[in-house]
C-alpha cells in the first residue's frame, strides 16, 4: 500500500509562524493572509483547497450553518471497532448535558441562525441520555427538524419519543444475525434491536407520529450476505431502508492510516473490514483533494458545549475551537478557515473521502473501486449498487446532512 509520508509536500503551518514565500503561490488568497493559512503545494500538484478561500469563507459565514450535530451525551454503549466512540472511549471526557445548558444552548442556536436542522448525535448514542423526549420535543416545538440516529439497543420509551416532533429516527446497523451484527457493532444485540424495531412500529401505530423510522445498514465485506434479509425485515415494519458502505473513522485514525501509525489489530481491522480498500480510496481522493469541503457548514457541539472544528474529529483536546457561548459563527468559521487540521486532511484528500456523498462523481468512484474489491460471492450478497442516502459509520458526517 502507498501511503503519505507526513514531508511528501506537506507544510503545516503552527500558530504563529511567518510564512514569507506564500504571496506568490497560485491561489493565494486575501482572505488566506488574513487568517494566516498556508496553502499547500505538494510537489508542483494544486495549491489544496485555497484558492475558493475567499469566496467560501464569506459565503459559509453570510449563510450561516446547514445543519448543527449537537451530542447530549458524552459516550456509547457499544464498542464498534470503526467508530472513535467505541475503539477510543477514553479519549475525551464522559458525562450527559444538563437542563440549564442544554436550553441556554438551545436558546442561542435559535436565536443567532436560521438553521433548523439539528441532529442529536455525532460521536455518541443520543438515546441513553435520560431526558431525550424531553429534549426533542423543546426543539422541535421550536421549530427545528429533529433528526436522530441510534444503535437502538437501549429504548426507553417508544411512545415518548416518537410524540416528540422528531423527523428521522434512524436505526443504524451492521448484520441481521448476532454473529454477523457484532462484528461490526461490538456488545451489540441485533434481537434487542428487531423487538425494539417491533416496539417502535407498534408506538407509531399508537401515536399516529409522523417521524420517519428509518434503517441504515453499514456495508462491511462480511456482511453483505445479510444486507436483504434486513431490508426485508425492516420495510416489513414500515421502516425504510438504505445502505451504504461503511468508513474507517475518526480523522484522527484516518491520519494515522496514511501515515502508517495505525496500530496492527486497527489495520487488520481496516484492511479486512472496509470497502473499498482503504488504501486505494485515499489514493482516489488524492487526485481529487482540490475540491473544497462541505463539513465547513456544520456546526458541531459536543456534551459539554464545545464547537468542535468538524464532524470528522473526535478529540476534544486535538480539535475543540472554544465554548459555544463564546462564539459567534464568523469567528468559528474565521479559525475553521485558519486551521492547520483542515491544511493536513485536504493535503491527504481525507475531507474528499468523508464527504464524498453529496457528489454523483465521486460515489460512483468509490462504487468502482468497492466492485473491485469484492469477490464475485461478496457482489452477489450485496444490495443496490447506489446507496439511497449517505451516512458514514456512525450515522455520521456530511452524510448526517442528507437526513431530509
Ligand atoms: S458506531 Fe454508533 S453504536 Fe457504534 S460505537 Fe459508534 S456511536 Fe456507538
Ligand atoms: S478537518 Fe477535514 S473534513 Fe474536517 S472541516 Fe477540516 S478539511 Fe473538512
Amino acid at each position: 500500500m502507498r501511503t503519505l509520508e507526513t514531508g511528501d509536500g506537506l507544510r503545516v503551518r503552527s500558530k504563529g509562524a511567518v510564512n514569507d514565500d506564500r504571496t506568490d503561490r497560485p491561489g493565494t488568497t486575501a482572505a488566506a493572509d488574513r487568517l494566516g493559512i498556508v496553502p499547500f503545494d505538494a510537489g508542483g500538484g494544486p495549491v489544496v483547497g485555497i484558492g475558493e478561500c475567499d469566496r467560501r469563507l464569506e459565503e459559509s459565514i453570510q449563510n450561516g450553518p446547514t445543519s448543527i450535530l449537537w451530542d447530549l451525551f458524552g459516550s456509547c454503549n457499544l464498542r464498534c471497532p470503526a467508530c472513535a466512540s467505541g475503539a477510543m472511549p477514553a479519549v475525551n471526557a464522559k458525562g450527559l448535558i444538563v437542563d440549564e445548558q442544554f436550553h441556554r444552548i438551545l436558546n442561542k442556536l435559535h436565536g443567532e441562525s436560521s438553521c433548523r436542522q439539528l441532529h442529536f448525535y455525532n460521536w455518541s448514542e443520543p438515546l441513553l441520555h435520560p431526558r431525550i423526549v424531553q429534549y426533542c420535543r423543546v426543539a422541535s416545538d421550536l421549530g427545528f427538524h429533529v433528526h436522530l440516529s441510534s444503535n437502538l439497543n437501549r429504548l426507553r420509551d417508544a411512545e415518548g419519543l416518537l410524540d416528540a416532533g422528531v423527523k428521522t429516527l434512524r436505526v443504524s446497523l451492521s448484520g441481521f444475525t448476532q454473529e454477523v451484527y457484532e462484528k461490526g457493532h461490538r456488545g451489540g444485540d441485533v434481537e434487542l434491536v428487531k423487538a425494539n424495531m417491533h416496539r417502535l412500529r407498534d408506538a407509531r401505530r399508537r401515536t399516529g407520529s409522523n417521524t420517519r423510522l428509518q434503517v441504515y445498514y453499514l456495508k462491511y465485506r462480511h456482511n453483505l450476505h445479510e444486507v436483504s434479509l434486513m431490508r426485508q425485515f425492516a420495510e416489513n415494519l414500515g421502516f425504510t431502508f438504505a445502505s451504504d458502505w461503511a468508513f474507517y473513522t475518526p480523522l484522527e485514525r484516518m491520519f494515522e492510516y496514511v501515515e502508517g501509525g495505525l496500530s496492527a489489530a486497527d489495520r487488520r481491522f481496516a484492511d479486512e473490514a472496509i470497502v473499498p480498500a482503504m488504501s486505494s480510496a485515499v489514493a482516489l481522493m488524492q487526485g481529487r483533494r482540490h475540491r473544497s469541503c462541505e463539513a465547513v457548514n456544520q456546526l458541531v457541539l459536543d456534551w459539554q458545549g464545545n464547537v468542535m472544528l468538524c464532524c470528522a474529529l473526535y478529540s476534544r483536546a486535538m480539535a475543540g475551537l472554544g465554548r459555544h457561548q463564546q462564539l459567534n459563527w464568523r469567528r468559528i468559521q474565521e479559525m475553521r478557515y485558519g486551521h492547520e487540521i483542515c491544511s493536513k486532511c485536504m493535503h491527504y484528500g481525507v475531507h474528499v473521502l468523508y464527504m464524498h456523498y453529496h457528489v454523483p462523481e465521486l460515489r460512483a468512484a468509490m462504487e468502482d473501486l468497492a466492485e473491485a474489491s469484492l469477490t464475485q460471492e461478496q457482489q452477489e450478497g450485496g444490495d443496490e449498487r447506489t446507496p439511497t442516502v449517505g451516512l458514514g459509520v456512525r450515522g455520521g458526517y456530511s452524510p448526517k446532512e442528507a437526513t431530509p
